[in-house]
């Protein structure tokens, strides 16, 4: 489909820092946008419908996906997470990069549908370090925690399918070479 080359997705553990990471390449380079997903889940405090999530009970969810609204979606950690199509679409059409933060499933399932996209994987520096943060975060109980931190251990071990890996050892290093791998791709035909 032409318009691929402007769907960039970011995955990486729970805890890697990839939100924090996109946060401040949106906020340095708004040339970039970033999907807004659906979840099931609940809101986090600090965050706002419609920027960090459309929030979604599961029977609007289903709805959403039975009327092809959505064009990926997992079960993560018991609660549902997609991409809606109208969000990815609009930005091809207008050729404007784009980034959707999801998950590996999802990230495989976008590059099988679009396989124009990038894929970049953001790594953290090291195991003690990606807990460290999980846990400094503080909004998620322990049994949570311990599945986030299993999950994780799965995940890194699927960042070498990934077209791009990125250790997030400094966020504005981190999110600099990411702005650099988008830049590159769009000089790129097709
Ligand atoms: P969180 O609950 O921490 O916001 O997100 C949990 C996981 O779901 C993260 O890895 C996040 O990237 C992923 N995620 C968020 N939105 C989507 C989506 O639309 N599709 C998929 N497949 N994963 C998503």
């Amino acid at each position: 489909m032409k318009g691929e080359k402007y769907l960039f997705v970011v995955s990486g553990p729970s805890g890697a820092g990839k939100d924090t990471v996109v946060s401040k390449l949106l906020h340095d380079h708004p040339d970039v946008k970033k999907t807004v997903s659906a979840t099931t889940r609940s809101m986090r405090e600090g965050e706002a419908e419609g920027v960090n999530y459309y929030y979604l009970t599961k029977e609007q969810f289903k709805d959403t996906l039975d009327h092809d609204g959505i064009v990926e979606y997992t079960c993560y950690c018991e609660n549902y997470y997609g991409t809606l199509r109208s969000e990815i679409e609009g930005h091809m059409k207008a050729e404007e990069p784009v980034i959707l933060v999801i998950e590996v499933e999802g990230a495989g399932n976008i590059k099988r549908l679009y396989p124009g996209s990038t894929t970049i994987f953001v790594l953290p520096p090291d195991k003690q370090e990606l807990e460290h943060r999980l846990r400094s975060r503080g909004t998620e109980s322990e049994e949570v925690i311990r599945k986030r931190l299993q999950r994780a251990e799965a995940e890194v071990a699927l960042a070498a399918k990934y077209d791009e890996q990125v250790v997030n050892d400094e966020v504005d290093a981190c999110a600099e070479r990411i702005y650099g791998i988008i830049r590159h791709r769009m000089m790129q035909e097709d």
